[in-house]
């Protein structure tokens, strides 16, 4: 009997991951209503996602809060933000608006750098447990023991990492400006933290001698050449654009490689119809709201950052109404983390 039991389960099992799984599509993809309990009475009630959306707009204006939301958050988080963009522009954004709060939909490190740059602001990220693993990749030690190893070289660092590592670094640099800032420093050689591929990339075009810290992008990691490849021949047509995130062979196969801001751009003004997207798969939401007429297809499935998709509205209610998780740098680490960004920021622009 109880072998019958086991047998029975076993065969079912699948059966039941595969409706959960559909179910669990279902509701990310339409996000149709919620069960939700209540972030203050902690009463549980149904909530259709316009009602959501309604109280997350009414909580805003009441908190004088503004709501910041990253290329690669779901659609109808992008859809209800007030500034949408890539981390440090939305950062820059929310420092100049007069609002007292920040609701960051992102990552750690990104709410860390709303909070570098507006000490005077409440910062919330919805949900805490979004972090990125390509940032604790490096932790402020290991950069420490990397630095004695290479006295006197300076560390430009991508701005996906931590406050912690940002406040040990010579210089930030983003995807956009990486090979600005690289240039912009009179040193021959420099150590490029935490993303090898970031730094791989830009060393191509550079004179000077790259050492990479060993991290990268789990996601970005996960696309294959063979990918690209089949989809390159089943559309011969399309152009294939990737951020530099991407492993170097990938890189290699693209027509261009840029950051997602450049990507934006780039879709807008080029005269192609089809692009091929090599990065995280919520750039898609604006992509294909700017450029209607054109077609973008995501080169693969595996491109989903799971913390990128980590904040639900539901998660936005319930910070706004607890004004809770608050993400606060300390002064000790805030102040030289704002030194090495406002020393990219003064690296000029083309
Ligand atoms: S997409 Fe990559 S770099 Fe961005 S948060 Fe996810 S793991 Fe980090």
């Amino acid at each position: 009997m109880c072998g019958d039991v086991l047998l029975y389960v076993a065969q079912t099992r699948p059966l039941i991951d595969a409706v959960r799984a559909k179910k669990d599509r279902f509701r990310m993809e339409t996000n149709y209503f919620a069960d939700l309990r209540d972030g203050v009475t902690g009463k549980r009630h149904i909530m259709y996602q316009q009602d959501i959306k309604n109280e997350i707009r009414d909580l805003l204006k009441k908190r004088n809060a503004v709501l910041l939301a990253h290329n690669y958050m779901r659609d109808e988080v992008q859809e209800i933000a007030d500034i949408t963009g890539d981390s440090l522009a939305l950062s820059i954004e929310a420092a100049k608006t007069k609002a007292d709060v920040i609701v960051f939909c992102g990552v750690h490190f990104m709410a860390e750098s709303a909070s570098i740059l507006s000490p005077d602001k409440t910062v919330l990220l919805p949900r805490l447990d979004a972090g990125c693993p390509m940032a604790d990749m490096v932790t402020a030690e290991g950069l420490l023991e990397m630095k004695a190893r290479f006295p006197g070289v300076p560390v430009v660092t991508y701005v996906n990492s931590t406050a912690a590592v940002k406040a040990l670094s010579d210089i930030c640099c983003t995807s956009a400006n990486a090979g600005r800032v690289v240039e912009s420093l009179p040193e021959k050689e420099i150590l490029f933290v935490p993303d090898r591929n970031l730094g791989r990339f830009i060393a191509k075009t550079s004179s000077k001698t790259f050492h990479y810290w060993d991290g990268f992008c789990p996601t970005h990691e996960r696309l294959r050449p063979e990918e690209v490849i089949r989809l390159k021949e089943e559309y011969p047509d399309a152009l294939f654009i990737c951020h530099p995130e991407c492993n170097p062979a990938i890189s290699a196969l693209a027509d261009h490689a840029c950051s997602t801001s450049g990507m934006y751009d780039y879709c807008r003004t080029s005269p192609a119809k089809r692009f091929i997207i090599g990065t995280e798969a919520g750039i898609l939401y604006r992509l294909k709201k700017e450029n209607p007429d054109k077609e973008f297809i995501l080169a693969s499935p595996a491109l989903i950052c799971p913390n990128m998709k980590l904040i639900s509205l539901e998660d936005i209610l319930a910070s706004l109404q607890t004004m809770t998780p608050e993400v606060r740098v300390v002064e000790d680490i805030r102040i030289p983390a704002k030194h090495a960004l406002d020393r990219m920021l003064a690296v000029p622009r083309d």
